[in-house]
């Protein structure tokens, strides 16, 4: 029920009008329901010529002893008139009326129920959306990528179909059950207390077995999420897959999750399979006892029960046994979908751990330096920058360089603040970054990496990317910069060219070239190139370097390289072994130094002649 409670709170609260309405029109539709079952007592009555004739009504009012006399009355009055025949058909025509009205009603209820069904699911999906757009790329290592799309796609999914579709039972059912007891406890106070005695205790044994289906429906749904963890894989590795003929092993290895998983299913289908039967097993015993009782009652006269008050009596309960039973029911999916909104919770409430100060200052532009002051970075317990000091002056360009695992792009994945330094601080114009507000930070920074990253859509979307209401003429100058008009206007389109899922349409070095556009879209003043040219031919590398060398005019740059060939003219190099600063100074002077750089130069010489 707490779990209940809590979507209530959380999700169906915008929609209180909604919900009002559906409870109002369920509210109705049940006491149309009542209605039409009471009248198979009056209809009995006649039919065994058991009505009496009442001469003369009793003043109106809204009570059981008003209603009784004065319906008692106006059947009598038809009886006399017209025959018992015109009166039987005359309850039937109001049986039919009440039934219209309970079933109108209905509709009306539900009617309003669908948005809020369909609503709930939309906000769920949108709120994961943005918090997993929000949270620090450090959230998401690559195991982690498959159990968040899981958790999105396949427990979202569980919520609404288990939650959601159970949701109107849970507001229908408990009006029925409280509407049908008052009417149960009209016709006979003494046999309802044997119904309320009765009906908790079922309650309790399906609560029970409930409690244990979440559990196991939890366990189903990580199991799920390995299934799609390795589905993703298997995608994207598809080609290295086929290469080393690892067809067998992948599809036992996926085999053995989906068996695990089905197990797993089995156990819940099974658990949730049992909650019919019981709860039908129950409403048995419950009506036997009724019968024997409320049989007894009225041979012996007792409690002032008829025998057609008596049928009404087990008809009017064998319907309030539909909503307890589908109550059950809904309970047994709420508790499956429960087991998923937990872990939608989890990623809802894990903190965003890139935080703002209160009154962050918004930087408009920088005027003197950036500065990395003895910076520390570690991934969990792993030491990955120790001791790091730099200064970048305005309108410089520096390079790091050194080889693959230094660092490199960690240290520069701290200035947007990707991730927060572990220790030291860092500085522009000195202010630490930490008391600048994130967005304005990041608007600072034009950002290229090695993998260009591009989304399936037009070209001008993809160079304005993030701008709602794209600037054409400045799409088309951050193009020409980055040396990527030629080719894009020779596309049927032109700039409305789409260009493939991740511009699969484009070349490597097409590529990379709109990724500079778009990085130089903003016209930043600072701008990091990560490995950006490391994937190119020696074409488009040329191509691409042209280009850099234009952009990097008035511009702050900070290029990360392990090929040495791009970064010759940078003001200072800065060279990386193992997280620390090993060398620093122009091209030339390095290459004097006869250290790593050296080193790395000769190594590099060799790649290239092989
Ligand atoms: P470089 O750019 O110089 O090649 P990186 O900055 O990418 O080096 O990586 C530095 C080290 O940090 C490497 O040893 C790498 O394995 C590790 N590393 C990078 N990203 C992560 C991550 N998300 N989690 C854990 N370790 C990481």
């Amino acid at each position: 029920m707490k779990g209940f409670l809590h979507i209530v709170r959380t999700y169906i609260k915008p929609y209180k009008g909604k919900a009002f309405l559906n409870i109002g029109f369920n509210l109705l539709g049940v006491i149309f329901s009542l209605a039409s079952m009471i009248l198979i007592g009056p209809f009995l009555q006649v039919l065994f010529g058991n009505q009496e004739i009442i001469s003369d009504p009793i003043p109106w009012a809204w009570t059981k002893a008003a209603i009784q006399h004065n319906f008692s009355y106006q059947v009598g009055q038809i009886i006399v008139e017209k025959g018992e025949q015109a009166a039987l058909l005359a309850i039937s025509i109001l049986v039919v009326i009440m039934f219209f009205m309970k079933t109108a009603n209905i509709y009306l209820a539900n009617f309003f129920m669908a948005p809020i069904r369909n609503g709930v699911v939309r906000d769920i999906r949108d709120k994961v959306y943005k918090k997993i757009i929000d949270l620090p790329i450090g959230f998401f290592t690559e195991e982690k990528k498959g159990d968040v799309m899981a958790r999105v796609t396949q427990d979202v999914q569980e919520i609404e179909w288990s939650i959601m579709a159970s949701l109107e039972k849970f507001f229908r059912d408990p009006l029925n059950i409280i509407i049908f007891l008052i009417g149960l406890f009209l016709i006979s106070p003494v046999l309802t207390l044997f119904v309320l005695i009765l009906l908790p205790l079922s309650a309790l044994l399906i609560g029970t077995i409930g409690k244990n289906l979440r559990k196991t429906s939890s366990r189903s749904q990580e199991q799920m999420g390995g299934l799609m963890a390795f589905l993703e894989e298997s995608l994207s590795g598809l080609r290295i897959i086929k290469a080393f003929n690892a067809q067998k092993s992948m599809e036992e290895g996926f085999q053995i999750r989906n068996e695990a998983y089905t197990r797993t299913m089995n156990q819940i289908t099974r658990k949730r399979y049992l909650a019919s039967p019981l709860s039908e097993f129950l409403g048995a015993i419950v009506i036997v006892v009724l019968l024997a009782y409320g049989g007894n009652m009225v041979l012996s006269g007792q409690g002032g029960l008829s025998a057609s008050s008596f049928i009404a009596y087990i008809a009017i309960f064998s319907q309030l046994l539909t909503p307890a039973k589908s109550f059950s029911t809904a309970f047994y999916h709420m508790q499956k979908g429960l087991a998923s909104l937990d872990r939608i919770n989890e990623i809802l409430l894990t903190e965003n751990s890139i935080l703002e100060i209160n009154e962050p200052h918004v930087i408009q532009s920088f005027t003197d330096k950036i500065e990395f002051n003895n910076v520390g970075f570690t991934y969990g317990d792993k030491s990955v920058l120790k001791g790091i000091n730099l200064k970048i002056k305005k309108g410089a360009c520096i390079a790091l360089i050194g080889r693959s695992g230094a660092g490199k792009s960690t240290l520069v994945d701290l200035l947007p603040r990707f991730y927060d330094v572990v220790s030291g601080e860092i500085y522009i114009d000195n202010q630490n970054i930490r008391d600048l507000s994130i967005h304005s930070l990041r608007n600072l920074i034009g950002y290229v990496h090695q993998d260009s990253l591009l989304f399936n859509d037009t070209f001008t979307r993809n160079i304005a990317f993030g701008d709602m209401n794209p600037d054409v003429a400045r799409v088309q100058k951050a193009a020409q910069m980055a040396f990527a008009e030629n080719f894009i206007i020779q596309t049927s389109n032109g700039y409305e060219s789409y260009i493939g899922d991740r511009g699969s349409k484009l070349s490597g070095g097409q590529r990379q070239r709109i990724s500079l556009a778009r990085a130089l879209y903003l016209d930043p003043e600072i701008l990091i190139l990560d490995e950006a040219t490391s994937a190119l031919d020696t074409e488009s590398e040329r191509l691409v370097q042209e280009a850099l060398k234009q952009v990097r005019k008035n511009r702050t740059t900070i290029i990360v390289a392990h090929r040495l060939s791009t970064i010759q003219q940078a003001d200072q190099i800065y060279v990386f072994r193992e997280g620390e600063i090993v060398e620093k100074g122009t091209h030339e002077e390095l290459m004097k130094n006869n250290g790593e750089y050296l080193k790395l130069y000769q190594e590099n010489g060799q790649e290239k002649s092989e």
